[in-house]
């Protein structure tokens, strides 16, 4: 018998996905934060509380320093961060990017672009066996392989901020007002240990845990490792998302960046999802979405859909319409960087996704492995509507 996921009644979000609530009429935590920013958020007030924040940490034009530091990536949301903040708020920041797992050309033809618009931006290349250890075991362990990815890009800068002397980081969008959270996670402006802890992808997994694997040692571990409270209230940090002081709107953004030498994917959509402005900078990041889909049912489509509904762009019909068409689809081009990445065979990989994959949500054969059709597309067992 089919499963009846529920699922949101303005997007498309279902039930299963983690901290997501709803009220009594149906309607889901992202769509209210939604409504909230369209018409109860007073912005021109947050902008008065960033410029207040800014005036306290802008360096003299005499100083030698950063007035702060920007996490970025070769996506799209940096580089817009970068440019907002030297451009319109004439700050002069430094950029630390945590590189991704398996960069793809144009993540790096974008990051590069960031020092072009007058940016000094570290690279970090990491420790390449240490990192590859964690990812095959995030995967095995969590069925995440971005794990030390999520570990990374929050951890790096703070580390960095404190040896520069920086004492403000400015992250991008606040993922809870995006995409759905508790309530308070909504409301907070902050990055904080806690806030890591709970929202930043890590799974319940903490560095600690992977001290061992492969032989691997605290020391080859250092860039992962937050700093302790003490370490962060003697380095005075205060971590903002640029998302609560400002409307946060990536189509919108895209149209700025792209006027300064940000480049989208020429060649059709990005694997799991229908544009092709997302994730454009790791080249496995379709597996990461893949497994979400196989442990809850929706994938990046549905993300991308519930933010182009949320944003008045594609009405819930349409939406539905391109969750069917792009979601669930096994990432074979993901699969194949992966194999060689990792030097996991396709069926080793295929055993890992099987053990995250729900059984109440996926059709299964009498001997209890997964149905599947001539794609090698896993069979819902509940409707999407
Ligand atoms: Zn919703």
């Amino acid at each position: 018998m089919a499963y009846q996921l529920r699922y949101c009644t303005k997007c498309l979000f279902p039930e299963t996905k983690p901290d997501l609530f709803f009220d009594e009429s149906g309607v889901c935590s992202a769509c209210k934060a939604a409504e909230l920013k369209f018409a109860k958020i007073d912005w021109k007030q947050r902008e008065k509380d960033f410029r207040t924040i800014i005036d306290q940490f802008k360096l003299r034009d005499d100083q030698i320093g950063y007035d702060c530091l920007i996490p970025v990536s070769g996506g799209k949301d940096s580089t817009y961060q970068a440019y907002f903040i030297k451009e319109v708020y004439g700050m002069n920041p430094l950029c630390v990017c945590f590189e991704t797992t398996r960069e793809t050309e144009l993540g790096r033809r974008n990051l590069s672009n960031i020092s072009k618009m007058g940016i000094d931006v570290i690279h970090f290349h990491k420790n390449y066996p240490a990192y590859r250890s964690m990812v095959i075991e995030g995967f095995k362990r969590v069925g995440d392989e971005m794990w030390p990815n999520h570990s990374g890009i929050f951890t790096l800068p703070i580390l960095v901020a404190i040896k520069f002397n920086i004492k403000l980081i400015i992250w991008g969008e606040n993922p809870q007002q995006e995409y759905g959270g508790p309530w308070e996670s909504i409301e907070n402006h902050t990055l904080t240990r806690k806030w890591l802890e709970e929202f930043g992808g890590l799974l319940g997994n903490r560095i600690q845990d992977m001290i061992g694997v492969d032989g691997l040692t605290v020391k080859e571990l250092t860039p992962y490792f937050y700093p302790t409270e003490e370490e962060l209230t003697r380095a005075g940090l205060v971590s903002i998302f640029l998302g609560h002081y400002f409307f946060w709107d990536a189509r919108k953004h895209l149209e700025i960046i792209e006027k300064h030498g940000f480049s989208v994917k020429e060649d059709g959509p990005v694997e799991g999802t229908y544009n092709n402005y997302e994730n454009l900078d790791e080249e496995m990041h379709g597996l990461h979405d893949y497994l979400k889909f196989v442990k809850y049912g929706f994938g990046r489509a549905t993300d991308h859909a519930c933010i182009d509904i949320r944003n008045h762009r594609i009405t819930r019909e349409e939406g539905l319409k391109l969750v069917k068409k792009f979601d669930g689809k096994y990432p074979k081009l993901a699969v194949k960087a992966f194999i060689e990445y990792s030097g996991l065979s396709k069926e080793e990989i295929d055993s890992v996704i099987n053990s995250f994959t729900n059984p109440v949500l996926f059709k299964t054969k009498a001997d209890g492995t997964f149905m599947r059709n001539k794609k090698g597309d896993l069979i819902r067992n509940f409707p999407i509507r």
